[in-house]
């Protein structure tokens, strides 16, 4: 039995099109990278609408769907998978809270964002979430398997 920490967990983030626009990608990413998380997927694309119906079906009936569709349907988004352990627990508390007014200066959303239609990133709620958006916004092929310097892997 091994005592490693699980490093398999994996997370769905994106950069919605207004941290795209706003030319937030690569400190987003280094947010994740300084963390210890590993990136193993990340593309660029317009999002076709059916896609992002599909990844916000729970939010079908809420009142500001139609108007956020039109967000994340508005610009290209950068959309990546990142792994290591409890990835998807911290990678919320990064972001920070839905609306930008309770997040957290530090997070994400509390120190790039005000509004909560505009709030720069996207991250999987729970594992069993992240895997579903994983296998919607990515095929197999295009997640990588790379190992790290160390024996742990976590490096
Ligand atoms: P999160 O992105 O933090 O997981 P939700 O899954 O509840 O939050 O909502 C998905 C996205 O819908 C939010 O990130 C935000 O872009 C948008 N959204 C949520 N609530 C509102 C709201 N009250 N008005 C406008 N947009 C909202
Ligand atoms: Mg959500």
């Amino acid at each position: 039995k091994s005592s490693l920490p699980d490093v398999r967990e994996r997370t769905l983030i994106a950069v919605k099109p207004d941290g795209v626009q706003r030319r937030l990608v690569g400190q987003i990413i280094q947010r994740f990278e300084q963390r210890g998380f590993k990136l193993v997927g990340m593309k660029m694309l317009q999002a076709p609408e059916d896609l992002l119906s599909q990844h916000y079906s729970e939010l079908r009936m809420k009142p500001f769907y139609p108007s956020l569709l039109r967000y994340m349907s508005s610009g290209p988004v950068v959309v990546m998978v990142w792994e290591g352990h409890n990835v998807v627990q911290t990678s919320r508390a990064m972001v920070g809270h839905t609306n930008p007014v309770e997040a957290l200066p530090g997070t994400i959303r509390g120190d790039f964002s005000i509004h909560v239609s505009r709030n720069v990133v996207h991250a999987s709620d729970s594992p069993d979430g992240a895997q579903r958006e994983i296998q919607l916004w990515f095929q197999g092929k295009e997640l990588l398997k790379w190992d790290c310097c160390d024996q742990t892997n976590t490096c």
